[in-house]
């Protein structure tokens, strides 16, 4: 089993959404680093992505083999009351993966549960051979959501990471493996 964790955006190069206080990108490269922490403390090969081309961020990850594609991002809106987690997958392992995240997200940081979502126009998602995913963790631009990302970003990373252990020790997954 092979997991690529990927930040959304590349600090210093696309900082991504920007907050009051922070920036996706940063966010992102914390939650990513902190969740292969973890999932290498249970065992799991992982690897790091965050690279500011699409095309390179597929490329390493099928390069690497990976079973799993976890892309992290901090969702914006004009909006400034807009606030909560969501989950796109382009596969019905995908959607089954990205139920098990947005559910620990909501569950843990409690953020308004806005669902799993169609992400198949995503280009990482549509293009990457692993169960891909893509997390959009909560609303950097809602003071709210920014605060719970600012500074609660290792509990962020460890849901991601717990959705990922659900969706693995789960029966879907197991069926899912055996294909
Ligand atoms: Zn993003």
């Amino acid at each position: 089993m092979k997991i690529v964790m990927n930040g959304g955006h590349c600090p210093g190069k696309d900082s991504g959404a920007v907050g009051a206080q922070l920036t996706e990108a940063a966010v992102c490269r914390q939650v990513m680093e902190q969740a292969a922490l973890l999932l290498r403390d249970q065992g799991y090969e992982t690897l790091t992505v965050q690279t500011n081309e699409l095309a390179d961020i597929v490329g390493a990850s099928d390069g690497y083999g990976a079973d799993l594609f976890v892309s992290v991002h901090c969702n914006a809106a004009g909006n400034k009351a807009a606030r909560g987690s969501e989950v796109y997958f382009a596969s019905e392992a995908g959607r089954y993966l990205a139920a098990c995240i947005c559910s620990r997200l909501t569950r843990e940081l409690e953020t308004n549960d806005r669902g799993v979502r169609d992400g198949s126009r995503l280009y990482v998602l549509r293009h990457t051979a692993a169960v891909a995913v893509l997390v959009e963790l909560a609303f950097i631009s809602n003071p709210v959501d920014e605060a719970l990302l600012l500074g609660r970003t290792n509990a962020f990373a460890a849901a991601v990471v717990g959705g990922i252990l659900d969706f693995l020790h789960g029966k879907e997954a197991e069926e899912w493996m055996k294909c």
